[in-house]
């Protein structure tokens, strides 16, 4: 599988993560070098750009990015 392609510009790890390094290497191995196009993130980015993603939303918010891409939409 290969990494995620906004793997350099994603601030979800430095915002949300910084003190809880083992969710964070779980997650990354989930989402960030494998699965990415079910992270919430990567969804809303590939969307609307890296400056649409909420700081706050997490790869599984699922729920989440649809509805900021709804919101959209509109
Ligand atoms: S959290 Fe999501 S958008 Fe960010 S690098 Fe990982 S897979 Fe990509």
């Amino acid at each position: 599988m290969s990494d995620c392609p906004v793997i350099m510009r994603c601030t979800f790890f430095d915002d949300q993560m910084s003190d809880m390094p083992g969710m964070a290497k779980l997650i990354q191995v989930q989402y960030c070098q494998n699965d990415f196009a079910n992270c919430a993130r990567f969804i809303i980015s590939s969307e609307l750009g890296m400056g649409s993603v909420p700081g706050n939303i997490f790869p599984g918010h699922l729920d989440k990015a649809r509805r900021i891409l709804a919101d959209n939409a509109e």
